[in-house]
């Protein structure tokens, strides 16, 4: 039994990570100040004597006694995270501060939930681990961007520095049961708008592509990555390949939840990135993992979960 930190553990994927892990047998702390994530996400977890919860912001330092830490605490969501920018910088980079400090002091292996918001409005497609991307380093979405990529800067120089035994995931557009209603994400938003037959918000022409990642085989591979080799630290790109234009995206659901939704056309926000696929060679060869859900399989059971929602 191995005991494990989960920060942002009430949120979307932390929750379904909490979940698994309890299944395997460990012992867990769940951080989180839940300013996205809910104690309904992880109410089911909360009768196991081996699942405790710390409400606890990270920009905060904390001390605990654990094994691994996996660090999620984030809010992912475009809306959210430039709802208070500041706040998301604070939470990306004091955050991964505080995280190392306390997997440095007590020698833990620690995890970065990173982003493909890494590669920006990529120029290279799809994107492979080693481009840099092409980020704008003072738009709506840099606080959470380069947040984001200050931690992998972190993360990195911690290893070099204090030998830490870090993991780095790239996690890529990811959807499942346990998003919330309101998230502004494209998935949740598109099934919620078609379950109550309303207009569908197409932002821009709907072109512009996403790769969509079914959350139980994106929690296996972060759950792979943490049991890999020492010598496997990423960062690594963990999604699924297979890439849809947003368009494409609101039809299907519309077919899938037999809605009468309209789709209609909205601004495309600012930065909004054109195109977006991972390489997944790198996670293939060094954790052999793979995404195996395709995407109307993913996207009928969180339609399930969104209609249980609206009862
Ligand atoms: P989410 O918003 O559902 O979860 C984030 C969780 O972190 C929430 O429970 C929130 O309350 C908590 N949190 C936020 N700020 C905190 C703070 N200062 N202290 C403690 N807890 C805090 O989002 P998610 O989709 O579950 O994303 C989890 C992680 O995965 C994030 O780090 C995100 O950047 C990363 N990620 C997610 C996706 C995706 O498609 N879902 C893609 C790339 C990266
Ligand atoms: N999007 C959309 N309608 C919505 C929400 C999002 O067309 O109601 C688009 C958004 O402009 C982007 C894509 O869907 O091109 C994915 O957006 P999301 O916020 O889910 O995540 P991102 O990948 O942009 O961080």
């Amino acid at each position: 039994m191995k005991k494990i930190l989960i920060t942002g553990g009430a949120g979307f994927i932390g929750s379904h990570l909490c979940k698994k892990l309890l299944d395997e047998g460990n012992d867990l702390v769940c951080v989180d100040n839940y300013f996205t994530g809910s104690k309904e996400n992880i109410s089911q977890l909360f009768k196991s004597a081996y699942f405790e919860v710390m409400r606890h912001d990270v920009c905060f330092p904390l001390y605990v006694e654990v094994d691994q830490i996996y660090n999620l605490a984030c809010p992912a969501s475009p809306v959210h995270y430039q709802h208070d920018p500041v706040q998301t910088t604070k939470t990306s980079v004091h955050g991964a501060i505080n995280m190392l400090g306390l997997a440095k002091r007590i020698n833990a292996r620690i995890l970065q939930a990173s982003t493909s918001e890494i590669y920006g409005d990529p120029e290279i497609h799809p994107q492979k681990e080693e481009y840099w991307g092409n980020v704008n380093p003072i738009g709506p979405r840099s606080c959470y961007d380069e947040g984001k990529r200050c931690a992998e800067t972190l993360f990195f120089d911690y290893q070099r520095q204090h030998k830490l035994d870090i993991k780095v995931v790239r996690i890529f557009n990811t959807y499942g049961p346990n998003m919330h209603p309101n998230d502004g994400r494209v998935v949740s938003n598109f099934i919620m708008q078609a379950l109550q037959n309303q207009d569908i918000t197409v932002y821009g022409d709907g072109n512009q592509t996403r790769s969509f990642c079914y959350i139980d085989d994106l929690v296996n591979g972060m759950i792979k990555m943490m049991s890999s080799s020492s010598k496997v630290i990423g960062p690594i790109n963990l999604g699924n390949p297979t890439e849809y234009k947003i368009m494409d995206l609101a039809k299907i659901i519309i077919e899938l939840t037999k809605s009468k939704s309209k789709i209609i056309k909205r601004n495309l926000p600012l930065d909004d990135p054109m195109r977006r696929k991972p390489d997944i060679s790198e996670a293939k060869d060094a954790i052999d993992w793979e995404p195996t859900t395709d995407l109307q399989d993913g996207l009928e059971q969180t339609i399930e979960y969104f209609k249980n929602k609206l009862k």
